[in-house]
């Protein structure tokens, strides 16, 4: 059986990798839309921005890794359509058959083009190129300013800070992450931010004024699923390509994983578009044994992590559109804690900063009574 991967990212590079690894022996394609080797992208923001790290930390496998586990590795190669019917993934020189199918196109930067107006150089932060533009803007005393205090624009800023330029952060909401966290939680993000130099603009839009002589404006407004490929292939789509809990599109020979996914989750109960690193490897791996021939469904729960300066955390679980009854937070907000969002006497999300000891635990109370 021949199986096609189209998109060279964390999901689609984990997905070959759990496919050889669990035995199977058939044809794979990956067609990587990049000229690079897959690679992972929390780097771009963390270690690599901030000069810690070498790039080849973020590859997933070195060339030779594909070669010897025959894995038709095709770089700087864009789907551009999948025939369904035919079974044909087609590029604008070549076809690809196949007899299952994986797309794992991701996301890309939501574009702001007010920004534009500013007559300032404006930056998103998805690609290693775009990592290097960042990196090469971030010198002492540089005047960054940064739209959007969600995970990207934070870490953004604290590589910034870092490296000694001068950091303005505009947000509309009243706190960074509110949306995610809630204020009791999110507070200790702008307290972190504030205590390292940054000025926080909060509660306001910004407009092409604000942000006009700037050296850099690096915008973080979140990420848009790349589904034009599947919506084109008539496969269904809403916000991202619309999975089942075993993460098989509306064609049964045709699966998706990673930040395009949305997949109707067993255990949450309810539709869930996940845009984070152990997303995109667990489900590479599920869909691989699908892929393969197995019956496996995907019920884990969404899991993120950042690193921001000195400050460490991991998250797991999601709180649903229903919100939460009360956090109950253990340990200082300033330095380590654990943190539980109740709901109806269940825990439906946790997180620990700082306390890495921490990270089973956090993970068995999701679901558990408090
Ligand atoms: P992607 O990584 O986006 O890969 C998709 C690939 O498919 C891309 O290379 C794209 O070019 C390619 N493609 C698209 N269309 C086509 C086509 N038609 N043909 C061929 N190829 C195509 N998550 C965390 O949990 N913690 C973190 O700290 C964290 N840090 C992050 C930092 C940054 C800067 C970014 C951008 C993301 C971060 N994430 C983090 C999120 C995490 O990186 C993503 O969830 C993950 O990369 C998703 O993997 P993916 O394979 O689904 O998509």
């Amino acid at each position: 059986m021949t199986i096609v991967i189209v998109g060279g990212g964390l999901a689609g590079a984990t997905a070959a990798t759990e496919l050889r690894e669990s035995g199977y022996e058939g044809p794979v394609a990956l067609l990587a839309g990049e000229p690079h080797l897959p690679y992972e992208r929390p780097p771009l923001s963390k270690g690599f921005l901030l000069g810690n790290d070498p790039l080849d930390k973020a590859f997933v496998h070195d060339e030779k890794w594909y070669a010897e586990h025959h894995v038709k590795l095709l770089l700087d190669t864009r789907a551009v359509e999948v025939d369904t019917d035919q079974h044909v993934v087609r590029t604008v020189d070549s076809d690809h058959a196949y007899e299952r199918l994986l797309l794992a196109t991701g996301a890309t930067p939501r574009r702001l083009p007010m920004a534009d107006d500013s007559g300032a150089p404006v930056a998103y932060l998805r690609t290693i190129e775009d990592s290097k533009r960042l990196k090469a803007a971030f010198t002492q005393g540089a005047d960054i300013r940064i739209v959007g205090a969600g995970w990207i624009g934070l870490e953004v800023a604290a590589a910034a800070r870092e490296a000694g330029s001068e950091v303005t952060v505009y947000e509309q909401a009243e706190l960074p992450l509110l949306a995610v966290l809630g204020p009791e939680v999110a507070r200790a993000f702008a307290d972190l931010h504030r205590r390292h130099g940054v000025e926080l603009r909060l509660g306001s839009q910004v407009g092409p004024e604000d942000l006009k002589g700037a050296d850099l404006v690096v915008v973080g407004i979140g990420a848009v699923p790349d589904t034009a490929l599947a919506e084109a292939a008539g496969l269904d789509v809403d916000n991202g390509v619309l999975v089942d809990e075993r993460l098989r599109t509306s064609d049964p020979d045709v699966y998706a994983v990673g930040d395009i996914a949305n997949q109707q989750h067993p255990t949450l109960g309810r539709r869930i578009r996940v845009e984070h690193w152990d997303n995109a490897i667990e489900q590479g791996k599920v869909a691989a044994h699908n892929l393969a021939g197995g019956d496996e469904v995907y019920d884990r729960q969404p899991y993120f992590f950042t690193d921001q300066y000195d400050f460490g955390m991991e998250y797991v679980g999601n709180v649903g559109p229903d919100g939460y009854d009360e956090v109950q937070i253990e340990g200082d907000l300033d330095g380590a804690f654990r943190a539980y969002w109740v709901s109806g006497g269940t825990v439906v999300a946790a997180m620990h900063a700082n306390d890495w000891d921490a990270a089973d635990e956090i993970r068995a109370s999701v679901g558990g009574s408090r």
